[in-house]
């Protein structure tokens, strides 16, 4: 058995990023930027103005006193008219600024001073300022900052391609009919599901018998992709034929069992290209250990730059003490700053795991005692 740190460092190690490729900027969101990228144009590219008015000298509107408009500048190309004192030009939103113009007035203002309402040069961006860092996952605001920086693709990191194998007898699809001692597959939709909230493409699920045959050819149609995961079957039960069946495919089994609760039976390795993990079957283990090592490694794979779950702080509810001998991942409800352990602690309960949104980690030893300040995993 491996430290929780050291599992995460080899998997760290052994995944690299994909293959770059230029997508247009409308298709990118979500993807992870495969370099960095740097204004092109000042934002606002001109002096313009920020609302719909007269173009004026500041200095030379006294109250009472009359302005002779001596044109009209609309947003759009910029007529090159000149405002001196006693002048004004009708403008608009967006509309550059006539030369000799410090202010905009509106209808109902009569003593505008410089600088009102007008929109300088580069006040939002500087030309040549980091706009998209290597890494840095793209956003709806980002598509709209590279949009208006004119850049139509940008360079990002591939996405992964994953297959995900159910093991296990007992199982059965929903929507089909229950006979005794069987149970519904829910991981395929809980892996599903958190591989989809890592933006992973393409996501074959299938389910499989506890039999060497079967899992043998599911394996060989799962490694078609850059991550395979297997749910169930990695514990040391004679059902439990997934480490064999990964063997007998030439697999390099670089981890089997790591100290952190739940997940102990966790396994990682690969076949050729295809990076395979090794859930336990149970719900809150196969949640945990994707959380803790299948999503930084996708992520990795993906270029991203920040693979942790974020953290935030909040005060705990109870007193909480680690007596076992592994970290502890405690479910729990992240509400108000506040964060209360929530149902059953046991590796099958899922009711307890869906009702929870944060997760809080006890370090073997470690105790807290209620309000203190701790900081939680959220992942939603
Ligand atoms: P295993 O890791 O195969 O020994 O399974 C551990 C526990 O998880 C057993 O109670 C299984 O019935 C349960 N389990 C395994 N696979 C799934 C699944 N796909 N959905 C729900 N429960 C499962
Ligand atoms: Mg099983």
């Amino acid at each position: 058995m491996i430290s929780e740190e050291e599992a995460r460092r080899r998997i760290l190690e052994a995944v690299s990023p994909l293959d770059q490729r230029a997508v247009s900027v409308s298709s990118a969101l979500d993807c992870f930027a495969a370099q960095d990228y740097f204004a092109r144009l000042p934002l606002p590219a001109f002096d313009n103005s920020a609302m719909d008015g007269y173009a004026v000298v500041a200095s030379s509107c006294n109250k009472g006193g009359r302005l002779r408009v001596i044109g009209e500048q609309p947003a759009g190309p910029d007529r090159k008219l000149r405002v001196g004192g006693g002048e004004a030009v009708r403008i608009f939103t967006g509309a550059p600024l006539p030369q000799g113009v410090d202010a905009i007035l509106m209808q109902e203002d009569v003593t505008p001073e410089a600088g009102d309402f007008v929109r300088r040069r580069g006040c939002d961006l500087a030309e040549g300022q980091m706009i998209l860092s290597r890494g840095e996952r793209i956003r709806s605001a980002t598509v709209a900052l590279l949009s208006s920086q004119g850049f139509a693709d940008v360079i990002v990191g591939s996405k992964a391609t994953a297959a995900v194998i159910s093991t296990g007898d007992e199982l059965v699809k929903p929507g089909e009919e229950l006979q005794p001692g069987q149970i519904y597959d829910s991981n395929s939709a809980l892996l599903s599901a958190l591989l989809q909230r890592c933006r992973v493409s393409a996501i074959a699920v299938e389910h499989c018998r506890d039999d060497r045959e079967s899992l043998g050819d599911a394996i060989k149609r799962g490694i078609k992709n850059y991550v395979l995961i297997i749910s169930g079957g990695v514990s040391v039960g004679e059902h439990d034929l997934v480490k064999e069946a990964l063997r007998k495919l030439g697999a390099d089994i670089e981890i089997w069992r790591v100290a952190i609760k739940p997940g102990k039976p966790f396994l990682f390795g690969n076949i050729g290209e295809c990076f395979v993990f090794g859930l336990p079957g149970n719900p809150v283990s196969a949640f945990v250990t994707f959380l803790q090592f299948v999503r930084p490694a996708v992520l990795r794979m993906m270029g991203a730059k920040d693979l942790d779950l974020p953290q935030v702080p909040a005060k705990l509810a109870v007193d909480l003490t680690n007596d076992g001998d592994r970290p502890h991942y405690i479910r729990g409800k992240l509400e108000h700053g506040r964060f209360t352990p929530i149902g059953r602690q046991e590796s099958h309960a899922l009711f307890g795991l869906s009702q929870a949104n944060a997760l809080l980690r006890v370090a073997v030893g470690q105790s807290f005692k209620a309000d203190e300040i701790v900081d939680v995993q959220i992942w939603d």
